[in-house]
């Protein structure tokens, strides 16, 4: 058995390594066209704050460590074609030149994303940048060593990470979002206002409606953003717009891709063409709650993904099991976390939705440093059934999202989640936990109380 896994990272390396445990004789051989493999992406942000001492610390195994391994990586080498029909991958050695034709039984196609680059004017000049990869955090990590004004552009999990990020390391920061308010594709309005309010209470200034038309430089070097409210100076740009699913590879495949964009696998993440899997932030996913597939580029599931890939290339038989949409970041002190759906999603799926809000603190408040925890419960009438759950609060309180988030893949319902004999003691939470509050709230909306 051949296996052949394009991209190294996530969802390629679990998919490698299951296989490998898998099977103990499939030839095995990963191709990244980058220099790093088997890194932890999410990690990049925090190697610039310095909570993390190194970007060599982000990477769980060398390319040594996995041939010994038995599995064979080849960094450098970029697949630049498929042979469905021969069963082969056409690939690229980056510093040869050279080009090679692989044979496989097994091909995943687990390439990732690509950063959003607009078309503006001036994206080449140095001082710009997108934080897609491990090099792209080397070369801001060069940046911010010169920089004094940094603007980011996007209000995303992404661009809010680096606004503390930076201003950590002593930049002052503007942040501009096109849209009206920060965090608009995770909460609801409410909720994005306070994590704004946040923000800049931390010192950062927040733009939002505000439109970048181009950039400006002087010696090859970037000095500021022009936006349709004017010009914001900065020698340092980071655009986080957004991303995109890298599916060149898998379209010359002849793999469908899906109505999100990005490529359409079944739960054992077979593409529908012979022989070829698709896994991670490529990938499509189906969202449990809707029923409906979607595009949530995550951690957890390129893992997850890769890891049911690989157990199936190796001729086991696994299942994804599909996602609710949880997700979870900081910003300077804030925790912010989401589960399911959130209000305006569940009714643009046509549900019938309320939702309720608990202004609460995190633990017992007459126990020292009790901080303020937000809660925000969507759930639907007539099922009672939960949708969604959206926290904020001090950095790790919002974690307990995790608990609305295991309700919803099993359907559960709001009287479900009141049921729950949550642990409780004064320095972790009330004894009714503000999620418990919550769910009594909204079983009382429910009941029409
Ligand atoms: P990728 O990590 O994109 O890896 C794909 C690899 O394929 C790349 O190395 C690429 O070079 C290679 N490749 C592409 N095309 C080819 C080709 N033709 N030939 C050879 N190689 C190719 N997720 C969370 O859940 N929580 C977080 O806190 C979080 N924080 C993040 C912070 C940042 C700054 C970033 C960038 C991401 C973050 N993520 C987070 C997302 C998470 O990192 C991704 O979901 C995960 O890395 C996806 O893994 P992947 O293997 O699918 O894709």
């Amino acid at each position: 058995m051949r296996i052949v896994v394009v991209g190294g990272v996530a969802a390629g390396m679990s998919a490698a390594s299951r296989a490998r445990r898998q099977s103990g004789d499939a030839r095995i051989t990963v191709f990244e066209r980058g220099d790093w493999v088997s890194y932890g992406a999410c990690g990049l942000p925090y190697v610039i704050g310095g909570e993390v001492e190194s970007f060599e610390r982000l990477v769980a195994r060398t390319p040594a460590q996995l041939g010994e391994r038995g599995i064979d990586v080849r960094l450098r080498h970029e697949v630049t074609g498929v042979d469905a029909g021969a069963g082969t991958v056409t690939v690229r050695d980056r510093d040869g030149g050279e080009t090679i034709t692989e044979p496989y039984d097994r091909l995943l196609i687990a390439t990732g994303v690509n950063a959003v680059r607009p078309d503006w004017a001036n994206t080449d000049l140095r001082g710009v940048h997108v934080l897609r990869d491990l090099p792209d955090g080397q070369a801001i990590e060069e940046s911010v060593k010169e920089a004094k004004r940094a603007c980011i552009v996007g209000g995303g999990y992404i661009g809010l990470e680096l606004a503390e990020t930076l201003t950590t390391r002593g930049l002052s920061v503007t942040l501009l979002e096109r849209g009206p308010e920060v965090a608009g594709r995770m909460l609801d309005v409410p909720l994005q206002r306070r994590v704004r309010a946040e923000v800049e209470r931390c010192g950062v200034e927040v733009r939002c409606g505000t439109t970048v038309l181009g950039l400006t430089g002087e010696g090859g070097r970037v000095t500021g953003v022009e936006t349709d409210g004017g010009r914001v100076p900065a020698d340092l740009v980071i655009v986080a717009v957004g991303v995109k699913p890298s599916t060149d590879l898998a379209r010359a495949a002849g793999v469908r891709l899906g109505e999100t964009g990005a490529v359409a696998a079944n739960d054992r993440q077979e593409t529908g063409v012979e022989g070829i899997y698709a896994a991670g932030d490529n990938t499509e996913s189906l969202h449990r709650v809707t029923g409906r597939p979607v595009h949530i580029p995550l951690g957890l599931t390129a893992n997850r993904m890769g890891r049911v890939a690989g157990v199936n290339m190796a001729g086991g038989d696994a299942q994804f099991p599909g996602i609710v949409g949880t997700g979870i970041f900081k910003t300077f002190d804030l925790g912010v976390a989401r589960t399911g759906l959130t209000h305006a999603e569940a009714e643009h799926a046509g549900l019938d939705a309320i939702s309720v809000d608990v202004d609460s603190t995190d633990h017992a408040g007459y126990y020292r440093d009790a901080a303020p925890i937000h809660v925000r419960l969507t759930a639907e009438r007539g099922t009672n059934r939960l949708l969604g759950a959206q926290l904020l609060g001090r950095t790790t309180s919002v974690k307990r999202v995790d608990v609305v988030a295991a309700l919803l893949h099993g359907g559960g319902t709001v009287q479900d989640l009141f049921e729950l004999d949550l642990a409780y003691a004064p320095p972790f939470s009330s004894v009714w936990d503000v999620l418990l509050v919550a769910a009594d709230r909204a079983g009382r909306r429910l009941c029409g109380e």
